[in-house]
């Protein structure tokens, strides 16, 4: 009994919260989670600065309390700076208060160095029946596995595959749960690869900034 009733809470709650997600760039959109990260993302932003391209970065509270400067270069290179709560909490596990708080003072803690986050992201993608529904959700459409990169080549492959209009991206600029140490730098390293695929083939890359106005 009570698993099926943590299932209802928790797992199935996702299921359909994350169907019922069904906007799509008109292009192929990037975004980062579990940033910001003095060794990972300043890196990432200047390789998106140099590509001219423009992601949505759902970041953790906590860090941007301890690195603010790093949250506010990522609105100055142009890009969306989202919630992805104030720290990694799996809503699957936590209580409704618990998801509540973690919420409320993520964003506080964002408001605190001027960012007004208007997308959430669920850590892990996780989240529960009673989870408030005051923010607009943001689920992604291609995940890569980027936080244990066992072969660079592979994932250039996977993300040259998953390389169609319509697409969201996920891939990570921060370490959280089980995610190796360094990965988010291997992460770069083949990102870059794939920019200058992408833009050697006309690729067109949806501008974070906009979503949601741009959606189709
Ligand atoms: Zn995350």
């Amino acid at each position: 009994m009570l698993l099926i009733s943590w299932s209802v809470y928790g797992p199935l709650a996702t299921l359909i919260d994350r169907r019922r997600f069904r906007e799509r760039p008109r292009g192929i959109l990037l975004t980062f989670d579990d940033g910001p990260d003095p060794r990972y993302t300043p890196p990432l932003l200047d390789l998106l600065d140099e590509f001219d391209v423009r992601a949505i970065f759902f970041v953790l509270g906590y860090k941007v309390r301890r690195h603010p400067e790093i949250a506010r270069d990522i609105i100055a290179g142009g890009h969306q700076v989202a919630l992805h709560g104030a720290r990694h909490l799996n809503g699957w596990w936590a209580t409704p208060k618990q998801v509540r708080q973690n919420i409320r003072l993520g964003r506080r803690q964002l408001q605190k160095v001027g960012i007004d986050p208007g997308l959430y992201r669920p850590p892990y993608g996780r989240t529960n029946l009673a989870e408030d529904k005051t923010h607009q959700k943001m689920y992604w459409t291609k995940l890569f596995h980027d936080w244990d990169i066992r072969s660079p080549k592979r994932l250039l492959k996977q993300l040259k595959a998953g390389s169609r209009p319509g697409e969201i991206f996920l891939l990570h600029d921060g370490t959280e749960g089980r995610a190796k140490p360094d990965m988010p730098l291997v992460m770069i390293g083949v990102l870059r690869q794939w920019l200058t695929w992408a833009r050697e083939n006309n690729l067109i890359l949806s501008d974070g900034r906009r979503w949601p106005d741009e959606t189709t």
